[in-house]
């Protein structure tokens, strides 16, 4: 898929104010500082699109961009900040499990996981709880440039052995790396194919 634009559109604190749900659009979730914010950019190539590096346990915002004017990718506030109070943490789940439970234009879930780790409990219960809900998702590793290949398809495959604790197939991939490109036409190309589908 070529990216011929990508536009903020808006940003929420409330479901009731996304805007209308007639476009698809990607959810691109995980652990703060996994590289989500450097993905979305590196993806659409508009450097400052999304906002690296926010402060853990500031206001948590859904952000809208749209993509070639007909699909949207849709950047939600990480989770396990370890930091943050029970109160803030029950606000997240609420805001974003109600918006990933109930969006209808909601095509897949990207769940971000940093390839450098031994599998994480935060993020195996949350592939479970996408499970347990039906949601599709994919998972995507990220920051594939900072280790050698080797250990990055290690960590790949024990977090896809143990979501076969909870899951018949583990769910497609990929390894991405948003200072080489890596993974850029993979993921472009999933979405495309579901697009068109
Ligand atoms: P977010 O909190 O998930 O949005 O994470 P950011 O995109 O802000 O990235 C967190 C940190 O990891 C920043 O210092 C980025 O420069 C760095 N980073 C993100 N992705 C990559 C990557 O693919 N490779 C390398 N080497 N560093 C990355």
């Amino acid at each position: 898929m070529i990216i011929k634009s990508a536009d903020f559109i808006c940003s929420n604190t409330q479901i009731s104010k996304l805007p209308p749900p007639l476009k698809p659009e990607y959810a691109f979730i995980g652990r703060s500082n996994v590289g989500k914010s450097s993905l979305i950019n590196m993806l659409t190539q508009k450097k400052g699109l999304a906002k690296t590096s926010q402060t853990p346990g500031k206001t948590q915002l859904i952000n809208h961009f749209l993509v070639n004017e007909n699909w949207y990718i849709v950047d939600l506030p990480g989770y396990g900040y370890a930091r943050i109070s029970k109160s803030k943490k029950e606000d997240w789940n609420k805001f974003i499990r109600t918006y990933l439970d109930k969006r209808e234009s909601l095509q897949c879930v990207m769940v971000l996981i940093d390839s450098r780790l031994e599998p994480q409990k935060i993020d195996l219960e949350f592939c479970n709880w996408l499970g347990e809900k039906g949601l599709p998702f994919v998972t995507v590793f990220t920051k594939a440039d900072k280790q050698s290949s080797i250990k990055t398809d290690q960590n790949i495959a024990k977090f896809r052995k143990a979501l076969l604790a909870s899951f018949e197939e583990a769910p497609q991939h990929f390894i991405t790396s948003s200072e080489n490109l890596l993974g850029r036409d993979e993921v472009l190309n999933f979405i495309d194919n579901i697009n068109q589908s």
